[in-house]
């Protein structure tokens, strides 16, 4: 039996105050440290009573790293050096210093949210944000809700009824965007259901005009934002589409997800990613579209069309579960500002974007010359940026990156050490090297990348 070995597992279970003692350097609130010691060491007695050894260096190690992982996952500025734009994982779009300001003034106070200032009473929550919104997307009017899956559920839910509850896709738009959003799963948690015509890479008018009944809630086209498909590829065109719901008395709706203000081919691709106002004009009824992809602003799904649709749309009771906060509201007016005042330049993922060449290699040529004295090879090279966020996956932006190449040949390990650091630095791995886009990396940012890779590298700040 293990009795003795666990009687003297259980004895070398540190006090919580010792344990505190050992792993003072980790700066999380003293509360927060005693609760989370006092879990681990509850952990490790009922392992030890189940029979684990245990000894006390060791139990300290334990709870000294799930500590540190614990304070990791703090949510905290990063440097980006991915090359990588709209970079979900990384928070997709960085704010205008604009949309920063606007947040942190209306969030300090109180503000306007809901109260009208001529009447002196209440008033609509972001009426101007929604003239805003009709205006970029050349729309009757518009509103906006938390994101853009939002969105589509509540215009599933709207549209789809009980007794018109199907709605009609295509096979080639049934598609995953990103971790956890598949259109035929949001479909059928809104209570659709679904009316799939076509084949995944044809689908002809026929197909649509087959498939629409009075059975029918809604036509849906979802734009194939993140992939492309090329060869013997048909689905027809958007007028046509329209025309065909209008006489069948169905509303067209259309899942634009990036909603890009600008023409995405001025970035050298070939790629053109339809703008919300085109997608209007060609005759869908209602769009929606993210407010964080290339529209640079704050976390929100955009709804943007007929007048009868959108304040249909508002009057729904899930609209209130929907509806974005004051925060998001301010940021997103000053990010629209920006666009409405010729200042897009101004929207940090719309400069990196443009950012030419020539500044991309001055920034890395005086970052290696700081650089000079670490035990690294730093030295600049050619890379390829991209739009990320599920848009534009063809367009790839020629870009400058920091090349370093570690002493001890643990690309890996210096990588890892970036990561660690404050701010953290994202990069990617190659040749080994550890490669830093600059077009990812903020101007401001260039100072705080030096320092974080002497600190990386033990050279000293
Ligand atoms: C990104 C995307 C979505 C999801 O948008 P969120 O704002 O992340 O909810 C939906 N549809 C399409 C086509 C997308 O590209």
């Amino acid at each position: 039996m293990t009795a003795p070995a666990n009687a003297a597992a259980l004895r070398a279970i540190p006090s919580v105050d010792r344990v505190l003692r050992e792993v003072a350097e980790v700066a999380l609130p003293r509360p927060l440290m005693v609760a989370f010691v006092r879990r681990e060491l509850d952990a490790v007695r009922a392992e030890a009573a189940a029979g684990g050894s245990w000894e006390a260096g060791s139990i300290i190690q334990r709870v000294r790293e799930r500590l540190h992982a614990l304070a990791r996952q703090r949510i905290g500025p990063v440097i980006n050096g991915t090359g990588i734009i709209v970079h979900t994982n990384l928070g997709r779009s960085p704010l205008a210093e604009e949309a920063v300001t606007a947040i942190a003034d209306v969030a300090a106070g109180y503000s306007s949210l809901e109260y009208d200032l001529t009447e002196g009473s209440r008033g609509g929550r972001g009426s101007y944000v929604e003239q805003q919104l009709a205006i970029v997307s050349e729309a009757e009017a518009a509103t906006v809700v938390n994101n853009c899956a939002a969105a589509l559920v509540l215009i599933l839910r709207h549209f789809a009824s009980p007794q018109r509850p199907a709605v009609v896709i295509s096979r080639g738009e049934l598609v995953q965007i990103g971790g956890g959003f598949r259109i035929p799963d949001i479909l059928e948690a809104s209570g659709a259901t679904l009316r799939e015509v076509g084949t995944t890479n044809h689908t002809t008018i026929d197909d649509y005009r087959r498939a629409i009944d009075d059975r029918t809630g809604l036509v849906l086209k979802v734009h194939r934002s993140n992939f492309y498909m090329a060869g013997f590829v048909e689905s027809p065109s958007t007028q046509a589409l329209s025309a065909l719901a209008r006489q069948r008395g169905v509303p067209l709706v259309e899942d634009l997800g990036s909603g890009a203000t600008f023409p995405t081919e001025s970035l050298g691709g070939e790629e053109r990613e339809p703008t919300p106002a085109e997608v209007l004009r060609d005759g869908v009824d209602l769009v929606a579209f993210s407010g964080d992809k290339l529209l640079g602003g704050p976390q929100a799904g955009i709804l943007a069309g007929s007048r009868e649709h959108v304040s249909a749309l508002k009057k729904n009771p899930l609209f209130r579960a929907l509806r974005c906060d004051k925060l998001v509201l301010a940021g997103l007016q000053a990010t629209l500002d920006l666009h409405l005042g010729d200042r897009a330049d101004e929207v940090p993922i719309l400069a990196m974007m443009r950012m030419p060449l020539e500044v991309l290699r001055e920034r890395a040529d005086r970052l290696v010359d700081r650089l000079d004295t670490l035990p690294l090879k730093v030295q600049v090279g050619e890379g390829l940026a991209r739009m990320g966020g599920g848009s534009l996956p063809r367009t790839v932006l020629p870009s400058v990156t920091l090349e370093v190449a570690p002493t001890d040949g643990d690309a890996g390990g210096l990588a890892a050490r970036l990561r660690e650091g404050t701010p953290p630095v994202i990069a990617c791995l190659g040749n080994g090297r550890v490669k830093i886009d600059l077009r990812t990396v903020l101007p401001r940012q260039d100072d705080a990348l030096a320092t974080a890779l002497f600190a990386a590298a033990g050279g000293g700040a």
